[in-house]
């Protein structure tokens, strides 16, 4: 079996999307690219994620052809190898029906950067990418383009998806995303005024974060 640590790595992923309730049953997917290969490990189509195992998961290249797996690939695979292909510092992509992300694709209005780790993680306001069908071409170029420079967008009418050089901080990006978009939701219910950082304030920290945020012996 090929990569079997990257393996292990999205099936943690997925297992933690369930546990934080950011998606149920097989909803989302989510990939990873091995650097040395350049072969991807992407989530199978419709397996439950709870019942999912190492071996379940697919391997495949960039241009979608599948190099190990007994499964089918999830439906958004133009969706993954477009952004593998636009993007070669990323090597994760995770795709979410986070709830309160949820809310604003459907909203259609962007996430305003109002928390500092948010900020940090995120380095600005996150777009909504425009509805397209599921798992097509259309939906590939258009999330694609949105995540072009920036590690999270909402998809119109159906959920998140952030991207990064390892799961790790890709998974980091949508919880990012998740924690503003409920921030905003509460406040809005609120009737309590949303005070934005402002983009330089933004800049700053995400900056400062790329820059310096890492474990450091004392
Ligand atoms: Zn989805």
């Amino acid at each position: 079996m090929l990569l079997p640590e990257l393996r292990e790595k999205v099936l943690e992923t997925c297992l933690q999307m369930l546990r934080d309730g950011l998606s149920r049953v097989s909803e989302g997917n989510v990939s990873a690219r091995h650097p040395g290969s350049g072969f991807i490990v992407i989530t199978p189509s419709a397996i439950p994620y709870a019942k999912m195992t190492v071996e379940d998961l697919c391997i495949i290249t960039a241009d979608r052809k599948l190099i190990e797996g007994g499964w089918k690939p999830t439906s958004e695979i133009a969706l993954h190898t477009l952004i593998y292909t636009r993007r070669p510092d990323v090597q994760a992509v995770v795709h979410t029906h986070a709830p309160y992300c949820s809310l604003f694709a459907v909203s259609g209005e962007p996430l305003p950067m109002v928390l500092t780790e948010s900020a940090m993680l995120l380095g600005g306001d996150v777009p909504v990418a425009p509805y397209f069908t599921p798992g097509s071409e259309e939906l590939a170029r258009a999330t694609a383009e949105a995540l072009i420079d920036r590690p999270a967008a909402l998809m119109a009418n159906h959920g998140a998806i952030s991207v990064g050089p390892d799961l790790e901080s890709a998974y980091a990006a949508t919880l990012a995303a998740e924690d503003t978009a409920r921030m905003v939701c509460l406040l809005r219910s609120m009737n309590a005024p949303i005070h934005a950082l402002p983009p330089e304030t933004t800049a700053r920290l995400r900056s400062a974060y790329l820059e310096k945020y890492r474990p450091t012996k004392a």
